[in-house]
């Protein structure tokens, strides 16, 4: 059970005053992650700042910088209106004994800048100012405050990654409000470490980033931050550790087919496996053979043929007359898969001897009802499916070995609940994201990994072409010409989300690049175009893709949806705007969506005017090599690992304070922390073991608590 002391961590954020119904929608979708239940207290907390305004300044208006953020006291002189029917914002004339100050409106609202900026009226103001023509400008002021309320502009205020609806003010409130509510935790810290890095306690770090005194102190390398993130990777490691506890600690079983299965599919397929897959073949069937339990990642590049690995091991385990399941993490995935694995074992003739059902979350009623029956009496040895297996109406017969493709959209505690649906069940996990060591740590812990490092041969490299923009116009015309020889093109758009205080209607959505782009392809194609992204209604967007997988579509219109492993063969041109937005490690990601069949392929990473020779360099190493581990390595030293993982934000996924590089001593550093501790305190029965349980309860490693409660 949480601790008490908890309690008020856990509520939903609705329950905090000023949080309507539309705000805590869009709280949820803003702090919430993936949990179904909206944003709780804690999750508001932890949205930490992306950086600091310093409003302190108050310079004379008369000379005051071009650029600068300031704070003014002024008296609100006179108002300009625009002429009726124009787009020309409204203008207030403001002034003080230093100069004057023009605050400016666009797509203002009259009532509002009546009642905000009364005429006569004293007012402190504070934003970023411009000079046009010598004249101060400020437009859409920050803060409009009271003259009393001078003291209180004049601060460091953080700035928090937003979603359109809510304002940095709102959330500003919120977590005031938040903060007041968060309790005192016991220390879960071993104090001499603490005590070196000088860090505050839980509530008073948390407190410092929220109102910091210098725009350093909101800085992931700060000693605040660090402190937080720490408390972050220690839950993390003890999560993993508990973990790896209960996978070792349940012996495995030998699995160790005679081989009558794999044979025939070996022979049946139209390729031979290269020495690096039958190496890695080697090696998972060592570890199934083994009385111990298997916890293996298999890392492979896109297109580096890990589905047939897979399917190889979990013929071994379909020859013991056990189970084995796949799962994927999207629904587009699993299909994909079911469909593959389909194919190959009807090849292969096997489709009777080691049937295979699909298993979704959109599946109901008796569809559903019947493949559970027949998972459940062990007539069916194989399954493909999406996290649907992990819930508890699933019960195999008897699960040999579970794969889980695409691993790190998958959390330690999904892993937890899986090793639990079979008795020694091995596990198998899949990721084509190249990881380097450090990182490979918080997501896998020591597991095992193998890795597939050259491709399959007679593939042709992917022929890379870096362009400016300007020249849409002659790539469109080149992929018409491409289209009408039976090709089939991806164009994928970034995701802009703005960071605006003040959203406009209907501007900054951010899918908006991928809907203007897909208008004007339809014309360009026949309307043989479709168009997939996350904002579409999963339906349609499966639709879409469905279409384009098999020609009916020319041209698939995309954001970074198709990212994770669908598979069209037939697709060789792919097109990506805006590239200088994307991590690197995401274009090769993106890119590996081509090349999948024989023919030649090609990428055009499609530049824009606003973009660095520093960024044209960074993209130029694509066109150099498509060694996955080498761009992930030099992502990771470019830009960090959150877009490294192509997240949205600069963390890791899973990982709301954690930054990389920045952390990466203190990943090492919990390891070890948690490996003494768990060697004198297993059950975390010590001073030190209790406060931790409140640790693995806030970042709700829940599972591994009640495993540990001996559940
Ligand atoms: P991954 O899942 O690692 O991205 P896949 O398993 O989807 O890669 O394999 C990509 C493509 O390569 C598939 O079409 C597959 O049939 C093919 N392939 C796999 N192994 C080989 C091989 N040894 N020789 C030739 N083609 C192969
Ligand atoms: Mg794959």
């Amino acid at each position: 059970m949480r601790p008490v002391i908890l309690n008020t961590l856990f509520t939903e954020a609705s329950t905090l005053p000023g949080v309507g119904s539309r705000m805590k929608a869009l709280l949820s979708r803003l702090a919430a992650g993936d949990r179904e239940q909206g944003a709780l207290v804690k999750d508001v907390l932890l949205h930490l700042p992306s950086g600091c305004v310093d409003r302190r300044a108050m310079p004379d208006l008369l000379t005051a910088p071009d650029g600068q953020v300031i704070t003014a006291l002024v008296e609100v002189e006179e108002y300009l209106p625009p002429k009726p029917n124009t787009r020309q914002p409204f203008k207030v004339i403001c002034r003080n004994e230093t100069g004057y100050l023009t605050l400016i409106f666009f797509h203002f609202n009259e009532n509002y800048i009546v009642r905000e900026l009364p005429l006569g009226q004293k007012r402190v103001v504070s934003g970023r100012v411009e000079r046009f023509d010598s004249m101060l400008q400020m437009a859409h002021p920050d803060a409009i405050l009271l003259p009393d309320q001078l003291e209180r502009a004049l601060r460091v205020e953080p700035v928090y990654p937003l979603t359109l609806g809510i304002s940095n003010k709102f959330l500003g409130k919120v977590m005031e409000a938040a903060l007041a509510r968060a309790p005192e935790l016991p220390e879960w810290q071993e104090q001499n470490f603490r005590e070196k890095h000088h860090w505050q306690g839980w509530k008073a770090a948390l407190a410092h980033l929220h109102h910091p005194e210098k725009a350093e102190d909101a800085a992931p390398v700060s000693s605040t931050w660090a402190r937080l993130a720490y408390d972050e990777l220690l839950a993390n490691q003890l999560a993993l550790g508990i973990t790896r506890g209960l996978v070792h600690q349940k012996a495995g079983r030998i699995v160790a087919g005679d081989g009558r299965f794999r044979e025939r599919l070996v022979q049946s397929l139209p390729f031979s496996l290269t020495g690096g897959q039958q190496e890695v073949v080697r090696e998972i069937l060592a570890d199934m053979a083994s009385g111990k339990r298997m916890l293996r990642l298999l890392q492979g590049d896109v297109g580096s043929g890990k589905t047939v690995v897979a399917l190889l091991a979990m013929l071994n385990a379909a020859e013991c007359g056990r189970q084995a399941a796949l799962m994927a993490p999207t629904e587009l995935l699993a299909r994909q898969h079911y469909a593959r694995l389909s194919a190959m074992l009807e090849e292969a003739g096997l489709l009777m001897d080691a049937p295979l059902v699909f298993l979704s979350g959109r599946d109901k009623g008796k569809q559903r009802q019947e493949a559970l029956a027949r998972l459940a009496d062990g007539d069916v040895l194989l399954t493909v499916g999406t996290h649907a297996l992990f819930q508890d109406d699933v019960v195999f017969h008897d699960l040999a070995l579970a794969v889980i493709d695409e691993q790190h959209r998958f959390g330690v505690k999904q892993r937890l609940a899986l090793a639990r649906k079979g008795t020694g069940t091995d596990i198998l996990l899949m990721t084509a994201t190249p990881i380097p060591r450090t990182l490979t740590l918080t997501f896998y812990g020591d597991m095992e990994v193998s890795t597939l490092k050259e491709k399959p041969a007679g593939r042709t490299p992917i022929d890379t072409r870096i362009m400016h923009v300007a020249r849409e116009m002659e790539v469109i015309e080149g992929l018409k010409r491409a289209v009408a020889k039976g090709n089939r093109v991806y164009w994928v758009c970034p995701l802009i989300e703005e960071n605006n205080s003040f959203p406009l209607e209907g501007e900054g959505k951010p899918t908006a690049a991928a809907e203007a782009r897909f208008a004007v392809l339809k014309g360009a194609f026949d309307s043989r175009v479709g168009l997939a992204h996350g904002q579409l209604p999963p339906e349609k967007r499966d639709a879409a893709m469905l279409a384009f997988t098999r020609g009916e579509l020319d041209v698939l219109v995309a954001t970074t949806v198709i990212e994770v492993g669908v598979d069209v063969p037939e697709a060789t041109i792919m097109v990506i705007e805006q590239a200088e937005r994307f991590g690197l490690a995401q274009l090769h990601q993106l890119r590996g969506r081509v090349g999948r069949g024989g023919a030649q392929s090609h990428c055009i990473l499609l530049y824009s005017a606003e973009v660095t020779e520093t960024g044209v360099r960074r993209l130029s190493i694509l066109r150099e090599t498509e060694d996955g581990f080498r761009i992930a390595e030099e992502d990771l030293m470019l830009r960090g690992s959150g877009e490294l993982l192509g997240t949205k934000q600069s963390g890791m996924p899973g990982f709301k304070i954690a930054r990389f590089p920045e952390h990466g001593e203190l990943l090492l550093a919990a390891r070890d922390d948690v490996k003494l501790l768990l060697a004198h305190d297993p059950r975390l029965e010590s001073p030190r073991g209790k406060a931790l349980r409140t640790l693995l309860y806030l970042f709700e490693y829940d599972a591994q608590m009640q495993y540990l409660a001996g559940g």
